[in-house]
C-alpha cells in the first residue's frame, strides 16, 4: 500500500519516511502507512504558506466562509466513513468517534459564519478632524500543533478559525493519529483554496513540530499537548518574539456534595473520569466527595464501572475502548503502582484484559482513601484511573479542588444553587460545571482553562478570533 502523503503548495508528495498507523484496538491491523516530513519539508510547507497569505489575507469572507462551509458539509456527509477510521485508530469507541466528526463538521460551518462577522471600532480622535479605525488582520502563517485524543475535533477548532480569519496554515498533527488528519486535509485540498494555504505536514514532533517553532516565518503557534512538550513551545516561540496560545493538560476535581442527586452524580463521575478511557484533559480524575455520602457514592461508582463493557472500540455495545497504545498503558500502569505505594486503596481495576483481539485494554481503575498531595492526585495520568478524596464540608471541597497546578474544568453535584453558584465564582479554572460531568464543552463557546493548564488567548467561539488575528490601530486626518 502506498504510503498517505504530505500536502504541500497544493501537491501531494512523499516525506522522507514512513510511518505505520496501529490499530490499539488490534495491533495485527494496520491502519495504514503515512509519510513522514523531514525538517527541510516543512521548512518547504512554511515558506509555501508564507507566499500564499498575502493574497488569502485579502481574499473576500465569502471567498474563506465558501470554502469552509464546503469542508463541513463534506465532513458531515462522511461522518460514519471518517468516525470510523478515527476509533480505528485512536480507540475511542464508534459512537464517540462519529460525534468526534460530527463536532468536526459543525466548527467548520461555524467558522464559515464567523468569516463574515469579523468587527472593528470606529471612535473619535481626541484630535479635531481625524478618525481612529481599530480593525482586525490575519497573524499571516500559523503553525498548527495537535494531539492524539481528539484527531478530528482538535484540529478542526484550530484550521478552521484560521483559514476564516485569512491565515496561511501548516499543520502537524500527532504522530498517533495521522489518519482522520490526512483524511480532513485530503477534503480540504478539494475546497477551492489557494496552493499553499494549507499545508499538512505528518511527522515527529522534534523534527517537524520542533521546525514550526523555530521558524521565524511562522508568526502564530497554536498549540495542544502535554504540560512538558508546551513548556518546549513556550521557551521556543517566545524566544524569537512570536505569538503562541497552549492548551495543555488537567487535573479536573469534581466535587459531590451530600445534597446532591446521587444516582446523577455517579453518571456524571463516570461519564467524566472513565469514558474515552480517561483520555481526555477535561476528565474528571479528582472525585472529591462528602463523607456523609462517601461509601454509598463508592459503592455505587464501583457498581456502575464493574458493569461497562471494555472492549475493540468498533464492536457495538463497547463503552470503553482500549488506551491508545503501549506507552499510554505504561503510564497508566506506573501511576497505578505508584497511587498504591503510597497508601491508596484500589476499590476497582487497573488490570489489563484480554479480549478477541490484541489491544491496549485496562479496567478502569477507581482508588479510594487518597489525599490531594499523592502523585495521582497532582499528576496527570490520561487514563481510565481516578481517585476519590474524602472531605468534611463544602468549604473543605472547594479547597481541595483549587489546590491544584492546573485549571482547566472543575465541577459539582449539588442541590443547592447557592453552592452552586458560590462554586461557579470561587472555582480556579476556565470551565466550571454545575451538575454535569466535567467533559463536554459546545463548539461555540471559548475552551480554555488558567493556571498551569493553559497560556495565551481562548480557543473556539467567538473568542478564537483574539488568537488568529491581530490588532491595527489606524488614523485618518479627515480634516
Ligand atoms: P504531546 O505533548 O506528547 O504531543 C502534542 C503534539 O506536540 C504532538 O503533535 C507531538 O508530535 C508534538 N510535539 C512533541 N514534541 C515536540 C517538540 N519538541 N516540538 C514541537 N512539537 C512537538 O501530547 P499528546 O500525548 O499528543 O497529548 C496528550 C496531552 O494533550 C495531555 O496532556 C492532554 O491533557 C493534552 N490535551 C489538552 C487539551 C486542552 O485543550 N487543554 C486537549 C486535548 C489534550
Amino acid at each position: 500500500m502506498a504510503a498517505k502523503q504530505n500536502f504541500i503548495s497544493g501537491k501531494w508528495v512523499d516525506g522522507s519516511g514512513v510511518t505505520q498507523n496501529i490499530n490499539p484496538s488490534d495491533i495485527s491491523d494496520v491502519v495504514g502507512d503515512y509519510t513522514q516530513a523531514s525538517k527541510d519539508q516543512t521548512q518547504e510547507a512554511i515558506a509555501a504558506a508564507k507566499a500564499a497569505a498575502p493574497a488569502w489575507g485579502l481574499a473576500t469572507p465569502q471567498a474563506r466562509a465558501d470554502a469552509l462551509d464546503m469542508i463541513g458539509t463534506e465532513i458531515l456527509a462522511r461522518k460514519q466513513e471518517i468516525g470510523t477510521l478515527l476509533s480505528r485508530e485512536e480507540g475511542k469507541t464508534l459512537p464517540n468517534g462519529i460525534g468526534e466528526v460530527t463536532r468536526a463538521g459543525q466548527i467548520f460551518k461555524f467558522f464559515a459564519q464567523e468569516a463574515l462577522r469579523v468587527e472593528g471600532t470606529y471612535l473619535n480622535s481626541l484630535r479635531p478632524g481625524m478618525d481612529v479605525t481599530i480593525t482586525r488582520e490575519p497573524m499571516g502563517v500559523v503553525g498548527l500543533i495537535t494531539p492524539w485524543n481528539f484527531p478530528a475535533a482538535i484540529p478542526a477548532w484550530k484550521i478552521a478559525p484560521a483559514l476564516a480569519f485569512g491565515n496561511a496554515v501548516v499543520f502537524k498533527p500527532a504522530d498517533l493519529v495521522p489518519g482522520t488528519a490526512w483524511a480532513l486535509a485530503e477534503i480540504i485540498s478539494r475546497s477551492g483554496i489557494p496552493a499553499g494555504v494549507f499545508n499538512l505536514v505528518m511527522g515527529r514532533g522534534s523534527v517537524v513540530g520542533q521546525t514550526l517553532l523555530d521558524s521565524r516565518d511562522v508568526n502564530a503557534l497554536s498549540f495542544t499537548g502535554s504540560v512538558q512538550t508546551g513548556a518546549k513551545v513556550a521557551a521556543a516561540v517566545s524566544a524569537r518574539g512570536g505569538k503562541f496560545q497552549l492548551e495543555m493538560g488537567g487535573k479536573n476535581p469534581l466535587i459531590v456534595l451530600d445534597d446532591a442527586n446521587l444516582d446523577a452524580a455517579v453518571a456524571g463521575a463516570v461519564d467524566g473520569a472513565f469514558f474515552q478511557q480517561g483520555q481526555r484533559c477535561t476528565a474528571s480524575s479528582r472525585l472529591i466527595v462528602h463523607a456523609k455520602i462517601h461509601d454509598a457514592f463508592v459503592e455505587k461508582t464501583v457498581a456502575a464501572i464493574k458493569a461497562l463493557k471494555v472492549d475493540h472500540a468498533l464492536k457495538e455495545g463497547s463503552q470503553i475502548g482500549p488506551v491508545v497504545d503501549e506507552t499510554q498503558m505504561k503510564q497508566d500502569e506506573d501511576y497505578i503502582r505508584i497511587a498504591r505505594e503510597e497508601g491508596a486503596e484500589l476499590a476497582w481495576g487497573g488490570e489489563r484484559l484480554n479480549r478477541e483481539t490484541k489491544g491496549f485494554y485496562l479496567s478502569p481503575a477507581l482508588f479510594t482513601r487518597t489525599t490531594n498531595n499523592m502523585r495521582i492526585n497532582r499528576e496527570e495520568v490520561f487514563g481510565p484511573v481516578a481517585s476519590v478524596i474524602k472531605v468534611d464540608s463544602y468549604d473543605e471541597a472547594l479547597s481541595v479542588a483549587n489546590d491544584t497546578e492546573f485549571g482547566l474544568s472543575s465541577g459539582i453535584y449539588t442541590g443547592s444553587l447557592k453552592t452552586a453558584k458560590d462554586f461557579q465564582r470561587k472555582a480556579q479554572a476556565g470551565m466550571v460545571m454545575v451538575n454535569a460531568p466535567t467533559a463536554g464543552v459546545d463548539y461555540h463557546v471559548p475552551f480554555g482553562g488558567r493556571k498551569g493548564s493553559s497560556i495565551g488567548a481562548r480557543e473556539q467561539g467567538r473568542y478564537a478570533v483574539e488568537f488568529y488575528t491581530t490588532v491595527k490601530t489606524a488614523y485618518v486626518n479627515a480634516g
